[in-house]
């Protein structure tokens, strides 16, 4: 029997019916010959509201038990799932990720996943038992609970579906995988499948349909991904390793509301200038994007970087420990921007990419604060306020 991993989302098992729902769906597909191991995240907003109890307690829990305390929102949901499949009369078990040894390595709140047993999964799936796991949570070195970051589920999921060598099938409140997200955009169409590229792309640029890690697993371990909507039986999108470049320059469009531009002046400069703040940077486990660096004036440049806004309050102590090393002359922190990319495996070959995108921003007198870009994407940050402008003109300019 072939073995498939399935997660469901927050808003799939947000109330008892929609577990029950998921349950029904389960069991359909346990009947036409599967053998199914099901990831869920926590019921609805839960994992924010658990996020909002550690903050009413205080406002710098300690990373440790925040992992602790969100951990139990997948606790509830697997639980809950379990008992919706037993009282249909099919035979379930639900796990936590330190009951399937799911080991990580990294940060609280952001752990990578290092290693899956999958000898208890498989024992119980032996026994013809659907397994049910807690995703978002693993266990690390010294046996604390740790979690994936926010919307780490999917991350789960694939790398489940890795550990099993089968596909995955993730569900979700969205029906596939869309240019745009379509709450943005509603004119935004379907993709029938997308390439692992151009989806990693746009997932690290906060498309928000899955987790980037997710995609990166299934892209390093040739995994068959499917994403479609846990309400009803559309195909959804399929996202494939290998797939030849696309006609169209432009397959997607993502903004990202999340980052802030951090820039420097007066830096002083040495070779070294750029690598210590990197360094320092990264050695606090801090993803940041768009690097831009002036050219030397008397001795000193000026250095700007995007990072997530939320590891702003982390960036500010970096930063006053690299003002020791570099006594730069004053920093600011712009948190009205957005970034906003274009992305096409198409672009490989075609020309005039660039310039057909940025016509849109010269037209509409919308300022580019900055640019980045990879062979399949063009990103550039411009000021919150002309975000739907900027949507609006760009997805028409490529008939997104
Ligand atoms: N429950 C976690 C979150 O809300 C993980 C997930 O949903 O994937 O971020
Ligand atoms: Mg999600």
């Amino acid at each position: 029997m072939s073995v498939v991993v399935q997660k469901y989302g927050g808003t799939s098992v947000g109330d008892v019916e929609r577990i029950k729902n998921v349950a029904n769906r389960i069991i359909r597909r346990k009947e036409a010959g599967n053998e199914l191991v099901v990831v869920v995240s926590a019921m609805g907003k839960s994992t924010d509201e658990l996020m909002q109890m550690a903050h009413s307690i205080t406002d710098t829990p300690k990373v440790r038990e925040l992992d602790m305390l969100l951990a139990t929102g997948e606790q509830v949901s697997i639980s809950m799932l379990s008992m919706a499949l037993q009282s249909k009369g099919c035979d379930a078990i639900s796990f936590t990720g330190a009951q399937i040894g799911m080991r990580t390595i990294g940060k609280h709140g952001k752990s990578r996943i290092l290693d899956i047993d999958t000898k208890r999964i498989q024992s119980a799936l032996d026994e013809g038992k659907v397994v049910i796991v807690a995703g978002f949570q693993g266990v690390n070195e010294n046996d604390d609970i740790t979690t994936l970051g926010r919307g780490g589920s999917d991350t789960s999921a694939v790398a489940l579906a890795a550990a099993l060598g089968c596909p995955c099938e993730i569900y979700t409140d969205v029906d596939g995988i869309y240019g745009i997200d379509p709450r943005r955009y509603p004119d935004a169409r379907k993709l029938s499948s997308v390439s692992c590229d151009e989806m990693l792309e746009m997932a690290s640029l906060g498309a928000g349909v899955m987790h980037a890690r997710a995609i990166e697993l299934g892209s390093k371990y040739g995994i068959e991904i499917r994403v479609a909507s846990s309400m009803d039986e559309i195909p959804g999108t399929a996202i494939k390793k290998d797939m030849p470049d696309s006609e169209r320059p432009v397959t997607g469009l993502a903004v990202d509301e999340d980052e802030s531009i951090v820039t420097l002046n007066g830096v002083p400069y040495t070779t070294q200038t750029t690598a210590r703040l990197f360094s320092a940077v990264a050695a606090e486990g801090i993803n940041i994007d768009m690097i831009s660096q002036t050219p030397q004036r008397e001795g000193t440049v000026n250095l700007s970087f995007s990072a997530p806004t939320a590891e702003i309050p982390d960036l500010r102590e970096v930063l006053s420990r690299y003002r020791e090393e570099f006594p730069y002359k004053n920093s600011h922190i712009d948190e009205n921007i957005v970034k906003l990319s274009v992305v096409g495996s198409g672009m490989r070959n075609q020309s005039g990419v660039a310039l057909q995108f940025f016509r849109n921003f010269r037209e509409a007198k919308i300022p580019v604060l900055m640019i980045t870009t990879s062979d399949i994407r063009i990103s550039c940050v411009i000021p919150k306020e002309d975000a739907d402008k900027a949507v609006e003109l760009v997805s028409r300019s490529f008939g997104l």
